[in-house]
């Protein structure tokens, strides 16, 4: 670790800097839903809150000096976004999200053949590509729950121009082995989006070392604000994009003849920008590079090798996904809906998820309605997954 990092255990006994750790009485609330959304630290809450006070301005046209500044923080902003990724801060596009990050691409690529998902990707990751007119295509999985390279090697042809698979699975927590996918899409000419939604907040990303062509995530996963996320891109491929919105900012000249366009990454950002939220993203990377995702990684494993090993034990439980799931754990009770579980632990403090989690034909494949998932971060502890175990001992006897 750097000197003057701040290690995860430091960060833990200041579990009360996350505001949204409590219950409206005041007692621990046992968040295990951060594959959702994470909770805010007070220095990204902070940070949202001068941004939107004693600095606010709009950013870009405004020739007085707060606007100026403004300008500066909302750029530095995306320097920090692409440092997190390992690329350059031309390359970061500012979306609404990593919906609207797929989206974008899915609408804007020019040359839309085939795309070949799998069948863990979240509901984000498979609707743009049908909306915007791509054959799609499905690569299985392998039977402990990770994308299965060795078919997608298979199924690739030249017809493929697209490959998008999730860099970590938001029900299974499997990693992807990225770099692999990445030159398996390039030997048949086509590129590699990655859906990061669940790999930013939990494993050092590196988009150059993995050599992958688009990276989408969102702030609010990775402790920030909702309503912002990023999409980078490889410069070559964002020049060649046309803009898929129109507006202000993105514009070079605007005539009614004729209008051209700004170079990208303004090209994409129609419209003022979520400036407010960028600089709280910008926030967040803050926080999250102080510790250090090498550090949240470990933690997060410890945990959820910790659970798996206590739900693995029980002989009503079916586990989903590979051991080494990054920061999520999703299973099932025999005879007990997960949304009975999702209640009744509600009722001891403990958040869970219950559902489908946007991965409809993932549960399909699995044959079932839903999963019970417990997600973590930073600020997950012993005491959450204490908690989710007495709750689940509860719910047996409640069940029983
Ligand atoms: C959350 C999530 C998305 C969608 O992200 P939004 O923030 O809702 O745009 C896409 N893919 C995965 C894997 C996710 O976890």
């Amino acid at each position: 670790m750097e000197s003057g990092a701040v290690s995860v255990a430091d960060t833990l006994s200041r579990k009360a800097d996350f505001p949204g750790l409590l219950t409206a009485d005041g007692a621990p609330w046992h968040y295990l839903d951060s594959a959702a959304t994470a909770q805010k630290p007070q220095a990204v809450i902070d940070a949202m809150s001068r941004a939107m006070g004693a600095d606010y301005a709009t950013v870009h046209r405004g020739v007085y000096a707060r606007s100026a500044e403004m300008t500066l923080a909302y750029e530095d902003a995306r320097r920090k976004i692409a440092r997190l990724i390992g690329g350059s801060e031309a390359e970061v596009v500012f979306t609404r999200g990593a919906t609207e990050a797929i989206n974008l691409v899915a609408y804007s690529y020019p040359d839309k053949g085939r795309v070949l998902l799998s069948e863990l990707e979240h509901h984000s990751n498979i609707v743009p590509w049908q909306l915007a007119g791509w054959q799609v295509d499905v690569c299985p999985l392998t039977a402990d729950g990770r994308i299965d390279l060795d078919v997608a090697e298979a199924m690739l042809t030249r017809e493929h121009t697209m490959v998008s698979f999730a860099h970590v699975s938001n029900v299974l927590g499997s990693v992807l082995d990225a770099k692999r996918a990445a030159e398996l899409a390039h030997s048949v000419g086509a590129k590699l989006l990655l859906d990061g939604c669940q790999a930013v907040p939990r494993l050092p990303v590196d988009v150059a070392a993995l050599d992958c062509d688009f990276y989408a995530f969102s702030a609010h996963k990775l402790y920030g604000p909702t309503g912002i996320g990023a999409l980078w891109g490889k410069a070559e491929l964002l020049d060649m994009m046309p803009p898929w919105q129109g507006g202000g900012a993105m514009i070079d000249q605007v005539g009614f003849a004729r209008t051209t366009y700004a170079p990208p990454p303004q090209r994409f950002e129609a419209g003022t920008p979520a400036i407010v939220e960028a600089i709280a993203f910008g926030a967040a990377f803050d926080f999250v590079s102080a510790i250090g995702l090498d550090a949240i990684h470990a933690h997060e494993a410890r945990l959820v090798a910790q659970t798996r090993a206590a739900l693995g034990a029980m002989n009503d439980v079916t586990l989903f996904g590979p051991e080494d799931s990054a920061g999520i754990v999703s299973f099932l009770i025999d005879g007990i809906h997960p949304h009975d579980l999702g209640t009744i632990l509600d009722e001891a403090n403990v958040a869970i998820r219950a559902g489908h989690h946007c991965a409809q034909p993932l549960m399909a494949k699995l044959g079932i309605p839903a999963t019970a998932r417990a997600s973590f971060g930073i600020y997950s502890d012993e005491d959450d997954v204490a908690a989710l175990l007495s709750g689940i001992e509860r719910t047996r006897r409640i069940f029983g």
